[in-house]
């Protein structure tokens, strides 16, 4: 299928196992590292190889044996006083190098802040392609090629992606894309500490504040979701779920109808052809009409609330709890209710 598009096979030989860029945020290892290591070793054992994960920060070598818990067979730690904070130049440098050295067949990188900022930026240091936002990761193990499909056309088509030509085949992957492996304790694996030397005087950026946003879930890992639709009338009218979801201690999303009205930015679009996918405890839903699209992207919830004024919206299908009333009423008694709780 690929032809004259492969990779001489020598140069094929010298790559090999599958690498995952884990992220510690706060000292702890992101969610989202646990997901790409289950997905290298998923890879890994697809294509005969060894899963290897990538720590790097300051004093993270503690947290390495829980990647090898879930999946990794080598934890590479690169720690420097100078790595504690990302930072574009010194990531890169360091990466650049590991993989130059070890020359992993595979690197998945998550597509968070840091992997979309640091992927695109290796791919082309290194000369080789990066298949992007993957929900899907597929291998064609005859010719050992990565696939990675994502979602395009505000999510109306699914695009396969693959770079058989350069290694390693490098990919971001969308958090909450792949399931991660329950923890294994009883899983063991090697530690390598890589030597790394990262002088302040190579890096242009200088962190001189760090403000931490409230406190609040993301959209994809929160416990609640309040989310609104065309039905709230107005922008302004989200701050009553802002209020709700801050006493609830969870996260706002929005329908597409919301976000095509311009009321939302896109990053509080829920759904399964676009929009994130949630798996909340409670998702109320308020003014949201339930249209297939949206309701792909939550039937993972455990109990669904949907506040409409209409009877016959088809939200009430799929809706634990039904309340028929106008949002504008019951939001704001709700969140009194709430708070007199709480006082
Ligand atoms: C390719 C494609 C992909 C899509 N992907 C997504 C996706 O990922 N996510 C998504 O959400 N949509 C998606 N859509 C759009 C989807 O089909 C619907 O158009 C959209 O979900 C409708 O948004 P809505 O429910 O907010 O608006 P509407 O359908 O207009 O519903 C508004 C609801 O509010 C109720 N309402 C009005 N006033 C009040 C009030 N005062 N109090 C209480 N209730 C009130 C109404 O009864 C109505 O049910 C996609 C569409 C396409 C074509």
């Amino acid at each position: 299928m690929w032809d004259e598009l492969l990779t001489p096979m020598e140069e094929v030989a010298e790559h090999m196992h599958v690498w995952a860029i884990a992220e510690v945020e706060e000292g702890m290892l992101a969610p989202i590292s646990y997901e790409l290591t289950g997905a290298a070793r998923d890879l890994a054992d697809l294509l005969g190889v060894r899963a290897e994960a990538v720590l790097i920060g300051e004093n993270v070598s503690g947290l390495a044996e829980e990647l090898i818990w879930r999946g990794a067979d080598t934890v590479y730690v690169l720690e420097d006083q100078a790595l504690g904070q990302y930072r574009t130049q010194a990531y890169l440098r360091i990466l650049a190098d590991l993989i130059n050295e070890k020359r992993p067949e595979i690197v998945l990188f998550g597509a968070t802040d840091v992997g979309n900022d640091l992927a695109p930026r290796l791919a082309q240091h290194l000369d080789t392609g990066l298949l992007p936002d993957c929900t899907t990761l597929e291998v064609d193990q005859a010719e050992r090629i990565l696939l990675g499909t994502r979602l395009t056309h505000d999510g109306g088509l699914m695009e396969t992606n693959a770079c058989p030509q350069k290694r390693p085949q490098m990919a971001t992957v969308r958090i909450g894309a792949v399931e991660p492996f329950p923890p294994n304790e009883s899983r063991t694996g090697e530690l390598d500490r890589i030597v790394v030397a990262v002088a302040e005087g190579e890096i242009r950026a200088q962190v001189l504040e760090s403000v931490k946003e409230e406190s609040r879930p993301a959209l994809g890992e929160a416990k609640v979701v309040v989310a609104g639709g065309r039905g709230l009338g107005s922008a302004e009218s989200f701050q009553l779920l802002e209020e709700l979801a801050k006493e609830l201690g969870g996260a706002v999303g929005a329908s597409r109808g919301a976000f095509d009205e311009g009321w939302v930015p896109k990053q509080y679009w829920v759904g399964g052809a676009g929009g994130t996918a949630v798996a909340p405890d409670l998702y109320i839903a308020c003014g949201i009409s339930g249209a297939i699209q949206h309701y792909l992207g939550i039937k993972e919830a455990r109990f669904i609330v949907a506040i409409n004024s209409d009877p016959r919206a088809p939200i009430f299908k799929v809706a634990d709890v039904g309340i028929v009333a106008d949002l504008h009423k019951v939001l704001p008694a709700l969140i009194d209710e709430l708070r007199a709780m709480r006082s």
